[in-house]
Parts: C-alpha cells; structure tokens; sequence
C-alpha cells in the first residue's frame, strides 16, 4: 500500500515520475549477439561454450539476460530490492521480453531470496519477475525451489568460494519437463546452477536461466 502513497523516483538518476524514467531506460546496456549458446556471455561470434563456461558442467542448458550488469543497472537492482518497488517488475519484464523469447517450457519458477535478507513487506524481486513474465509468455509460474542450506549471501565472496557456498544450497518440490528458472542477476552463475541442478534431480528435463542482468567477467 505505501508503494501507492509516496511520490515515484527514477531508481537510477533520481527524476519523479517512475521507477524507470524513459531517459533512464533508454540508456541501459542491452546484452546483444554474439552470446554464448550455453551461458550467455557475450562473445566475439556465435560459440556454442565459451572461455567463461569451457570446462564447467552446468545444469541448465542456458542463460539469457536483458541487460549487462553495469553500475547504473546495479544500483537498479539494488534499489529494486532495498525498496521493493512494484512497478519495476513490469518494466524489467518487458525488457526480458524484448530480447528473451519465449522459452519452450511447462512452467516458470524463481530463485528464492538469499538467506537472511529481509524482504521489505515480503517483496522478492525475482519472483516478481518470474512472476510478470509468465503472464506475458502465458506460462503458469509457481514456487518450486526452496533453501536447504546454510549458504551465506554471495556478495563479497570469491568465484571458487560461490561454487563451494551454493553446492547443495537449493531443495525443489517435484518437477517435470522444461522450466524456466528467473533469477535478477546472474553473476558467477553460481547460484543459478545450484537450483538448477536442485530442479534437475526433482525431475526438470531441460532448464532455460533468464534473469534480468548478467555481470560480464570476460571482455572479447
Ligand atoms: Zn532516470
Ligand atoms: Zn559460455
């Protein structure tokens, strides 16, 4: 209810109105082709693996994202979960939609909220778009995955010691056939293989990760 009552701000430059301002989002850096057929980093020409994800075994068979990671999309995000904005949901969706298609999958499911982080009158930001977008792909989104784990949030700590802290990290209730698992940010990928392997050993055939921003750790 409050959400209603205070004045709207831009979440990145700070102009009254809405969450996202046109300017604001007219600016924000696209994650666009070449990618990675499997993970989605942005590559140099079509690869089906790249030096990012050469080597790993991951448990989906791929990411996709709207948007590179940068620092006006991180204090986005951040401010997205700090204040729970409802509105942005919509505005992150449509931009997944612009440049996701629809996945070819039964049902879409979310990452739940990191341990310890308190949700600001319950509002998870990945849920909420995991939630948006299956209205607009008309797919059925219902939780799956939960917590089983003691892993502590990722920030802060080092890509061996994310793999090691989400390992085992994620339980899911059963699934079958292909699910789309949304997440708000795919970092290391981590946490993404973590509850999509979660997905897989409850039943999942194939696991398509969308979220709305992807950290690039390779330039090519
Ligand atoms: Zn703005
Ligand atoms: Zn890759």
């Amino acid at each position: 209810m409050l959400d209603l009552l205070l004045p709207q701000r831009c979440l990145v430059c700070g102009a009254g109105g809405t969450p996202l301002c046109a300017a604001c989002r007219a600016r924000l850096p696209p994650l666009t082709p070449p990618l990675c057929a499997r993970c989605g980093a942005p590559t140099a020409w079509p690869v089906a693996r790249c030096r990012e994800c050469a080597g790993r075994r991951l448990a989906f068979a791929s990411a996709r994202a709207a948007l590179r990671y940068d620092e006006d999309v991180r204090r986005l995000v951040s401010a997205w979960k700090e204040q729970g904005q409802r509105g942005l949901a919509e505005d992150a969706a449509a931009l997944v939609a612009d440049v996701v298609a629809r996945p070819a999958a039964v049902l879409v499911t979310f990452v739940p909220a990191d341990p310890g982080r308190r949700l600001r009158r319950g509002y998870h930001p990945a849920q909420r778009l995991a939630e948006s977008l299956a209205r607009r792909w008309q797919l059925p989104c219902e939780p799956r995955l939960q917590r089983s784990g003691t892993s502590r949030r990722q920030r802060g700590l080092s890509l061996a010691e994310r793999r090691r802290n989400v390992r085992g990290a994620f339980g899911s209730a059963p699934v079958r056939g292909s699910i789309v698992l949304v997440d708000d940010v795919y970092t290391s990928g981590a946490t993404a293989n973590a509850a999509a392997s979660a997905l897989r050993a409850a039943g999942a055939a194939r696991i398509e990760v969308v979220t709305f921003a992807r950290a690039i750790r390779f330039s090519h």
